[in-house]
């Protein structure tokens, strides 16, 4: 790993030098940042033996301290005494959202352990329309800032530099909302590292307006959500303003397309990483710095990509993603069907021996439905637009198996032979002559997650 050279070590808490105090939570991630840096180097035989370790038991504790295992995972499913195997593990039932939904209560332990304990809570946005509550404990935040860690040295970042994030900031956060600046990246890295200054700002703001923000604060390091990162993307493009201090940038929350990728590189020069996660369970996957797979995070989460009929999906194909943090021993999530698509990847070549996915795909309601009943990923054609018209932005929403609204934020109204162009395209990328409508708007919103979704289907959800 590599900090830059203005960054040194910590071993005390910020402000007090003498006598040496160590930092209670930074005095914990040590240790686990040392076994993680082996860990992604075991065959992965040897992660799915220990997973199952671990999971075993989570697994024991569920059955006995947890009222909805008690009841759904029976001894016929799972006996401690037998140990677990991965067969096993595949036949406990899939937790849906609705089933947390309805569950709240019951899937809280009743015993939690004195030594997880300060809790904390995570309201997932309602973007799908199916907020959920799920309790986190000191073990589990650990875990998700252990792997925060293992993101910056993967992607070699210098501790030194500065960090801007703009991102979704809940509506109560007050001043918040209107950008911040911090002396410091905040938990984990700064308790670990002495570090540069991190500033934030809501995804709510104007596009021109976040510019000018980061320009002022001309940072190392860009933290946003792909949607926003390609508007202001063509911002800086089309205004031939620079970021000339830009190192990397990150996004997450959405897919990344290639294409995103080739403007970051030509626009400032810099290189993408992208990071999986969900606000219910953490980390799920991170980009691998030399193939650009992305690992899942075996050491804290077992990821499953299941086919319709529950097996595993082979490298190439599609399935839904199914996940169960290790460590959360308050509200454990045992095989949460988090309702994205993603397609699993071959062994990483860089030697690592965490499973890949090739790419995250989005969710059931991102998915086209033919007049057949057949679904699949309407994902390619859409980025000729631009050669054809002048759109800025675009969504598509299918409203029926026959029927797809086209929806355009442009730079001034199109002609009608512009609209039968673009017909012929995305009749041709759906693979079907859909009845076209189109649209027009001045913005095109975002979930109040933050996520932008370029095609949504009311028939599959
Ligand atoms: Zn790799």
């Amino acid at each position: 790993m590599s900090q830059g050279k203005e960054t040194k070590a910590l071993d005390s808490l910020e402000g007090i030098h003498w006598p040496r105090l160590p930092g209670v939570g930074a005095q914990m991630m040590r240790p686990v940042l040392a076994q993680l840096k082996q860990a992604q180097w075991l065959p992965p035989e040897a992660l799915v033996e220990r997973q199952l370790q671990q999971l075993q038991s989570l697994l024991s504790y569920a059955q006995a301290n947890v009222p909805y295992y008690q009841r759904k995972i029976g001894s016929d499913l799972f006996d401690p005494l037998f140990g677990l195997t991965l067969e096993n593990w595949r036949k406990l039932p899939i937790l849906r959202r609705s089933d947390i939904q309805d569950n709240a209560a019951d899937l809280l332990s009743r015993n939690i352990p004195a030594s997880h304990y300060p809790l904390g809570e995570t309201q997932t946005s309602g973007s799908t329309g199916q907020p959920v509550k799920v309790t986190s404990t000191s073990a589990s935040r650990l875990f998700w800032s252990a792997v925060t860690m293992r993101d910056h040295y993967w992607h070699r970042r210098d501790f030194s530099g500065k960090l801007c994030s703009i991102r979704a900031i809940p509506a109560d956060s007050g001043s918040v909302a209107k950008g911040q600046d911090s002396p410091n990246w905040g938990w984990p890295a700064a308790q670990l590292y002495k570090t540069g200054a991190a500033s934030i700002l809501s995804l709510g703001t104007d596009v021109s307006a976040q510019a000018e923000w980061l320009a002022e604060r001309n940072p190392e390091y860009l933290l946003t959500y792909p949607a926003n990162l390609a508007a202001l993307e063509e911002h800086f493009r089309s205004s031939g303003r620079e970021l000339p201090n830009l190192k990397e940038i990150r996004t997450v929350g959405e897919m990344v397309s290639k294409e995103l990728r080739r403007k970051c590189r030509e626009t400032w020069g810099v290189p993408l990483s992208d990071v999986y996660s969900s606000q219910e369970v953490g980390y799920m996957a991170l980009q691998c710095p030399e193939s650009g797979l992305l690992h899942v995070q075996s050491e804290t989460m077992m990821v499953e990509v299941l086919d319709e009929a529950g097996k595993p999906t082979p490298p190439g194909e599609v399935g839904r993603v199914v996940v169960t943090g290790l460590h959360n021993f308050a509200m454990p999530l045992i095989r949460y069907e988090i309702r994205d698509y993603a397609e699993p990847g071959e062994l990483c070549s860089c030697g690592r021996g965490l499973p890949t996915l090739r790419r995250v795909v989005g969710r059931l309601r991102n998915m086209l439905v033919l007049p057949n009943g057949d679904k699949r990923w309407p994902l390619t054609g859409f980025h000729d637009f631009r050669d054809i018209a002048p759109i800025r932005q675009y969504q598509l929403v299918q409203k029926s198996v026959e029927r797809i609204e086209v929806r355009y934020v442009v730079d001034r109204p199109l002609t009608a032979e512009e609209e039968e162009k673009l017909r012929a395209v995305i009749q041709n990328a759906l693979g079907h002559p859909f009845e076209l409508s189109f649209q027009y708007f001045d913005e095109l919103t975002k979930t109040s997650g933050g996520k932008f979704e370029e095609f949504i289907s009311e028939v599959a959800a």
